[in-house]
């Protein structure tokens, strides 16, 4: 096939859709984006206390995200020093290590395979991330830092995970290289606004609906509770037992004389039914909240804390304990996500086995193996050469 003739339809235009689409135009695919709807999960809200994000928070970098941030012209923001600093808030204590010395003694086996056996610690297949810790690790370990850590970023029942898809990558030699995390002065959302720019000004066309009767490459970039009719009834049936996380984000704007007391990125939480993590804003990046305010934003499970009013009850029950007094608290801003992003677990990782490609159709989302924004990134560039290959497309740009 050759490559100006080669038509691609992007299902999707959140994150997932805008990185396959940016490194599909860069092998001069013809590229459209098609959505419908226009509901990605990734949005920044200005409000007048300050900024806040219904989704990431940041983007983990690596080279590859530092050269599609470089080549499209957008500025990224490193976290500040604080940033480096993580907490865990375990029976009423705040601490920055949580296992005692003998605890942590019983770590040194695990390194000693990291260094040198590295290979016996590769996860089998249908094994949770939980049997697989039970194996590894001390049982102190997993459940007061492993997988304490996780459900910032997993969100909760970690013990269901599926060790292959979440550990693979740390384990991979290949890993990408991790820069630390960054955002933008706007917010997340300066990311997609400035990928669709690019692409807008490369060729990319963005449409509501697929013309009828193209012959063309799909790839389907949309989540997959919501596919579109280019995936046949089996592929649908496969992904329907793709299970989605309910997640709500709070988002408080407080007087300084309430804010945390410590300084960091964040603290992930233990015996605080629903409560999973809080990132403090004003820590990370400058002007997160207008003049003598603070933001932090409270990650939630949307399961346990059902409502808005659950959600800030037990948020500021939690701050009175935190801090001491009772909060002075300017404004909250809630969102629930009834499915924020996929659960990474045996049946997902089932799901991806069985799932066929085939030369003109394709998957690149949050649910095929990565899903933080970074990682997606790093992605990007084998996505698109696998497209290529299979289409007997030289990848050479
Ligand atoms: C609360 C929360 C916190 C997070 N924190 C972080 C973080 O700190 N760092 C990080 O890297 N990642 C984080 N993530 C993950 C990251 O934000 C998401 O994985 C990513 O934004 C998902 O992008 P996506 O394009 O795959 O999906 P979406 O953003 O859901 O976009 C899918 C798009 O597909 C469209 N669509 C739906 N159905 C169809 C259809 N049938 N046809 C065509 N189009 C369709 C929708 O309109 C939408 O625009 C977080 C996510 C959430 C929810």
């Amino acid at each position: 096939m050759t490559r100006d003739k080669t038509e691609v339809f992007v299902y999707g235009a959140g994150v997932s859709g805008l990185i396959a689409a940016y490194y599909l135009n860069k092998k001069k695919l013809k590229v459209s984006i098609v959505d419908p709807f226009n509901e990605p999960v990734l949005q920044t809200h200005i409000k007048k206390e300050g900024l806040i994000e219904w989704a990431a928070n940041s983007l983990l970098m690596n080279l590859e995200s530092k050269e599609l941030l470089d080549n499209i012209g957008l500025e990224y923001i490193n976290y500040s020093e604080a940033g480096k600093k993580k907490f865990f808030y375990r029976s009423g204590e705040l601490c920055r290590w949580p296992l005692n010395f003998i605890e942590s003694l019983q770590l040194i086996p695990f390194f000693f395979k990291i260094l040198f056996f590295k290979k016996y610690l590769k996860p089998k297949q249908n094994v949770t991330l939980k049997n697989w810790s039970l194996k590894h690790l001390p049982e102190a370990f997993y459940e007061r830092v492993f997988k304490r850590g996780l459900q910032g970023v997993y969100g909760p029942n970690i013990d269901k995970l599926s060790s292959n898809l979440v550990l693979k990558p740390f384990l991979d030699q290949r890993k990408s290289k991790s820069l630390g995390s960054v955002s933008f002065k706007s917010g997340m959302q300066e990311l997609p606004k400035k990928l669709k720019d690019y692409l807008t000004k490369n060729g990319v066309i963005f449409l509501k609906q697929e013309p009828v009767g193209k012959k063309a490459i799909r790839v389907v970039s949309t989540p997959a509770h919501s596919l579109p009719s280019c995936v046949d009834n089996k592929a649908k049936e496969i992904l329907e037992k793709v299970m989605y996380h309910n997640i709500s984000i709070v988002t408080f704007f407080v007087n300084e004389d309430s804010k945390m007391p410590f300084s960091g990125f964040g603290a992930v939480f233990e015996d605080e039914p629903g409560v999973l993590g809080l990132i403090l804003n004003s820590e990370l990046f400058e002007n997160r909240a207008s003049e003598g305010l603070s933001s932090e934003t409270w990650i939630v499970d949307g399961t346990i804390l059902k409502d808005e009013s659950n959600a800030i009850d037990s948020i500021q029950a939690l701050r009175h304990k935190m801090i001491g007094k009772e909060s002075d608290v300017t404004a909250h801003y809630y969102k629930n996500w009834e499915r924020a992003f996929p659960v990474y677990d045996i049946k997902l990782e089932n799901a991806l086995k069985e799932l066929e490609v085939s030369k003109d159709l394709f998957y690149f989302a949050n649910w095929t193996g990565s899903l933080g924004i970074g990682k997606l990134i790093a992605k990007g560039k084998s996505f698109s050469e696998e497209v290529c290959r299979s289409n007997n497309i030289s990848v050479n740009e």
